[in-house]
């Protein structure tokens, strides 16, 4: 491309046609291309890109450079051959399943997913003539039973909001590769430095990246990681959703992401340590951790992750009312929604996230009325502890 003759223009065309960037040696952070276009060097080359070719810079809802580092890096930490980056996890999630199934088709997902995704399965996709059926997901053999010839996809979080209950991913996905039927794991709540579904037989892995992969709650993204024939379908759904990352979106995740390794390996250690201290305290019933020998998937979790994660949950004794008590009385864990960030989170599922459920409804979800969940951040583990010992001690 020719470079224009600056010194003809008017300073008013000067100062919206500046000199391209350039740097002698290539620089040490991702460059930030806050751009939603690019240069073409000829009209033909506009036409290929309409015509869905997937491009290298023609238009950021079709793909950005920053976003592709973004991308390429998170494929890499999940084993798999591509990556897609979208402006939310539910962005993610629901260009997977509308990008991946269609009329006639059947689901068999976990019945204790994150609440907007249960919502498209159950509510949403039924209008397009694609049904799901909800399983126990600590029971692959129940993902075996709900199948129909239909069943084109299985879909798992593991471990699993509120409960940290676990489904043993090698074991679906042995029972979908019979059949040939495609599993998609929520990773969130795990991060690929705990756990790797693809290592384990998944197919397509998608996450929050708000959460763990950011880790910094300031902002919201989503992912996709799978083999490429998946991955090429799923960016022609993208690009017609329009839900694609804004690349400042991915340059702040970027940064997240370098700390990853470090920020988990605090997270388990702190959610381990505060797990140990509160499965002794008086006031509290039981702790929810994978962590813990008590945890009835203990063995499973030593078999597919690599560390048993920030998140944890506990039923302080005293139900619904205490539950809400204490969520409001810690000082350092802050009382908010979302996770994976490097502040200690709280909240309490039977007055937050699931507060239309009735106290029977909540038994039947196997969510005690008493139940705290904690994302655990990278504070020191004995501010938490004392923040935790304070809190209970004031119920
Ligand atoms: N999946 C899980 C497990 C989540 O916890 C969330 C959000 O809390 C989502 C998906 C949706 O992600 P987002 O809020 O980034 O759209």
């Amino acid at each position: 491309m020719t470079e224009p003759d600056r010194t003809r223009w008017s300073l008013a065309t000067r100062t919206v046609h500046h000199p391209p960037a350039e740097a002698a040696s290539p620089p040490v952070a991702t460059p930030l291309y806050q751009t939603a276009t690019f240069r073409a060097d000829q009209a033909a080359t506009v036409a290929r890109y309409a015509g869905e070719v997937q491009p290298q810079a023609f238009y950021t809802r079709w793909g950005n450079p920053t976003v592709e580092v973004f991308e390429k890096t998170v494929a890499d930490l999940e084993g798999g051959e591509g990556c897609l980056a979208f402006a939310s996890g539910m962005a993610a999630v629901s260009t997977t399943l509308l990008g991946l199934l269609g009329p006639g088709d059947h689901v068999v997902a976990g019945q204790s997913l994150y609440t907007a995704t249960t919502k498209l399965l159950a509510h949403d996709l039924p209008a397009i003539g694609v049904t799901a059926d909800f399983v126990d997901a600590t029971d692959a053999g129940a993902f075996a039973r709900a199948a129909r010839p239909q069943t084109r996809m299985f879909y798992l979080e593991t471990p699993s909001n509120p409960t940290l209950a676990l489904t043993d991913v090698a074991a679906v996905c042995a029972i979908a590769r019979e059949r040939g039927v495609t599993v998609v794991v929520d990773n969130t709540f795990a991060s690929p430095v705990n756990q790797r579904p693809i290592e384990l037989g998944a197919d397509v892995v998608l996450h929050s990246a708000t959460k763990y992969l950011a880790g910094h709650s300031d902002v919201v993204a989503g992912c996709v990681v799978a083999r490429r024939e998946l991955v090429e379908k799923l960016w022609h759904k993208r690009t017609l959703l329009g839900g694609s990352l804004d690349p400042f979106a991915a340059w702040l995740a970027l940064r997240g992401l370098k700390t990853l390794a470090l920020r988990v390996e605090a997270q388990n250690r702190g959610a381990m340590a505060l797990a140990q201290f509160l499965e002794k305290h008086p006031k509290v019933a039981r702790v929810f951790y994978p962590g813990l020998a008590s945890h009835p998937q203990h063995a499973l979790a030593r078999r597919q992750m690599h560390g048993f994660g920030g998140m944890l949950s506990f039923e302080v004794r005293g139900g619904r009312e205490a539950g809400a008590r204490l969520v409001e009385s810690t000082r350092l864990a802050v009382l908010a929604v979302s996770l994976g960030g490097v502040e200690t989170l709280v909240e309490h599922p039977a007055s937050m996230s699931h507060a239309p459920l009735s106290d029977e409804q909540l038994h039947r979800a196997g969510i005690p009325p008493g139940l705290v969940r904690l994302s655990v951040g990278i504070e020191a583990v004995e501010d938490l502890v004392a923040d935790f010992a304070e809190a209970l001690a004031r119920l």
